[in-house]
C-alpha cells in the first residue's frame, strides 16, 4: 500500500516537465522527434478522415460550378469564391461576416472539444503526420530505427535513405504546392503556368517555386514546431479551454500512482504502468500524464497506445480518453455551460445574417455617382441635365445588355459615347450618362433620384443619387 503522501511526492516528482520544452535538449538544441508508428481504433478513423481530405484538397480545385471553381482566394485580383458564391469587392462586408463566424465558430468548438481540429483536420498535421511521416516509415524504418539513423555518422546507407526520402518530401511538396497555389488563381491559370514557357509566367513559376520550398521545409525541418511554437491557434488555447472542455486527458485519478508493471496483486497503485508508450507515440513529444499542454494537438495516438497496454495487462480501456477535467476530477459530465451558450447565440445571428445577405444580394452591382465638379446644364428651355458615372460588376457567368430607366423621377437617360451597356460574365463596365429632366419635375435644388438597371425585362438593381437643379418656378410661386 502506498501512503497518500507518498502519492502527493511522486506526482510532483513529475511536475519538472515543466521546465523544459519537450522539443529541446537541456543544452538548448533540437530534439528530434521519432514517434512510434501509431495503431489502433483512432488512428484508423484518422487515416479515413485524411484519405477524405485529401480527397477534397486534390480535387476541389477542378469542380466547377456554373463555370466558376467552387473555392477562390484570388488576393491579386480581389476575387474570392466560396461554395460557388463569388465575392466582390462589394461584398467585401458579407465576406467578413464569414470570416468572422469562421472564427466564432473555431473558438466555439475549440471551448467544447479543444485542438480537435489540429489532430484531425488541420492540414499541418493532416500532411506531417499521415503522408510524410508515412515516407519516414517506409523508407527509414521505425521509430527506432529512424533514430539510431539520425544519430548515426553519415555513411552510404544514411546518405541512400536520407536522399530518398527527402527526394519523395520534395515531390510531395511539389505536388502540394502546385494544388495549393490553384486555390489562389484557378487551375486554369495553374495549367498555363505549367504548360506554357517559363518567360510568360516569371511571377506564376516563381510562387511555385516559392511555395515548394516552404512546404519542404515545414515538413522536412519545422515539423512539430509549427504546432507547438509557430501556430498562433495553438498560443489560444490557454484561453479558449476551460475544464468543461472534452480533451485528449489522463485519468490521474485512476492512473496514480503509477509503478511498473508486476503480474498479481496491485492494490494501492494506480492503472499506469509507466511504460512510456503514450510518450513514445506522441508526435510532439509531450507526457499527456502532466496534465493538459498547449503542446497536445489531440491527436489520439496516445489513447491507442494506452488502450493496447490496457488490453495487455486485463484493465479497462480508456485511461487515457476524450474527456473533461471535470469530469475526471469530480465526476461532473460536460455541460452546455453559459459560455458556450453565448458562442451559439452570436454564432446563430451571425449565420443568420450572412443568408440573408446571400439571398438578397444583387447579380449586378456597383457605384453610381454624379460627376463631382459639373453643376446642371440646360438643355433647351425647359429642361436641366446631370452629368454621372456609374461603374458595374456582373457577378455572374452570364452576359447582360442592360438598360438604364429612371425609377422616381419623370425624364429620361442619355448614355454618352455608347449606345447600350453590355457586360460579359464576371465583368466589370463604366458608363457615362446624362440624366435629362424637365424643369417642372425639380422641386429641390438637390433632388435624390433612383435609376433602375434593367437586363431585357428584369431589373438588376436599383442605384441612387442626387440630381442638382434650379428650384422649379412653378413651385416657387
Ligand atoms: S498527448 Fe496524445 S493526443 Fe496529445 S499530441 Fe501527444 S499523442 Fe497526440
Ligand atoms: S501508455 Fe498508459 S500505462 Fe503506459 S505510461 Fe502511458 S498512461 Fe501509463
Amino acid at each position: 500500500m502506498i501512503a497518500e503522501n507518498d502519492k502527493e511526492h511522486i506526482w510532483d516528482e513529475h511536475d519538472s516537465f515543466r521546465d523544459h520544452l519537450s522539443t529541446v535538449t537541456e543544452d538548448g538544441k533540437r530534439k528530434w522527434i521519432y514517434p512510434t508508428k501509431p495503431k489502433g481504433k483512432w488512428f484508423r478513423s484518422r487515416s479515413m478522415v485524411a484519405i477524405f481530405f485529401y480527397a477534397l484538397f486534390f480535387t476541389l480545385p477542378f469542380i466547377y460550378v456554373n463555370g466558376r471553381p467552387l473555392f477562390l482566394f484570388n488576393f491579386l485580383e480581389g476575387k474570392f469564391i466560396l461554395f460557388g458564391f463569388a465575392f466582390w469587392p462589394q461584398d467585401f462586408f458579407i465576406f467578413g461576416l464569414i470570416m468572422m463566424a469562421g472564427i466564432l465558430f473555431i473558438a466555439l468548438f475549440t471551448n467544447a472539444f479543444g485542438r480537435l481540429f489540429c489532430g484531425w483536420v488541420c492540414p499541418q498535421t493532416i500532411f506531417m503526420e499521415m503522408l510524410f511521416r508515412r515516407v519516414d516509415y517506409l523508407v527509414l524504418g521505425d521509430a527506432q530505427k529512424q533514430r539510431l539513423l539520425g544519430k548515426s555518422a553519415w555513411n552510404s546507407e544514411k546518405i541512400r535513405k536520407y536522399t530518398l526520402r527527402y527526394g519523395i518530401y520534395f515531390i510531395l511538396s511539389f505536388i502540394i504546392a502546385n494544388t495549393f497555389l490553384s486555390y489562389f488563381i484557378g487551375v486554369k491559370e495553374l495549367g498555363k503556368i505549367v504548360g506554357e514557357p517559363v518567360g510568360m509566367h516569371i511571377g506564376g513559376f516563381s510562387a511555385i517555386v516559392i511555395f515548394t520550398a516552404v512546404f519542404f521545409s515545414v515538413y522536412a525541418f519545422l515539423r512539430e514546431q509549427v504546432c507547438t511554437n509557430i501556430c498562433p491557434y495553438g498560443r489560444l488555447q490557454g484561453v479558449l479551454l476551460d475544464k468543461n472542455s472534452v480533451i485528449v486527458a489522463y485519468d490521474y485519478k485512476r492512473g496514480e500512482p503509477r509503478a511498473k508493471y508486476k503480474k498479481g496483486d496491485y492494490a494501492g497503485l494506480g492503472d499506469c504502468i509507466d511504460c512510456n508508450q503514450c510518450v513514445n507515440v506522441c508526435p510532439t513529444g509531450i507526457d499527456i500524464r502532466n496534465g493538459t499542454q498547449l503542446e497536445c494537438v489531440n491527436c489520439t495516438a496516445c489513447i491507442d497506445a494506452c488502450n493496447f497496454i490496457m488490453e495487455k495487462t486485463g484493465r479497462p480501456k480508456g485511461l487515457i480518453r476524450f474527456d473533461s477535467e471535470n469530469n475526471i476530477a469530480d465526476g461532473i459530465p460536460f455541460r452546455f455551460t453559459a459560455k458556450l451558450k453565448g458562442y451559439s447565440a452570436v454564432l446563430l445571428v451571425l449565420l443568420v445574417a450572412i443568408v440573408a445577405l446571400l439571398l438578397t444580394r444583387k447579380n449586378v452591382d456597383g457605384t453610381l455617382m454624379r460627376t463631382s465638379g459639373m453643376l446642371y446644364q440646360e438643355r433647351g428651355t425647359d429642361s436641366i441635365s446631370n452629368l454621372y458615372n456609374i461603374k458595374l460588376t456582373n457577378k455572374t457567368m452570364h452576359n447582360f445588355l442592360l438598360d438604364l430607366k429612371p425609377s422616381n423621377f419623370k425624364g429620361r437617360l442619355e448614355l454618352v459615347g455608347q449606345s447600350e451597356i453590355r457586360m460579359l460574365p464576371e465583368e466589370q463596365v463604366s458608363a457615362t450618362f446624362f440624366v435629362i429632366m424637365p424643369k417642372n419635375e425639380i422641386h429641390e435644388r438637390k433632388q435624390k433620384i433612383k435609376v433602375d438597371i434593367f437586363n431585357k425585362n428584369e431589373r438588376m438593381n436599383t442605384m441612387s443619387s442626387t440630381f442638382l437643379g434650379p428650384v422649379s418656378r412653378t413651385d416657387d410661386e
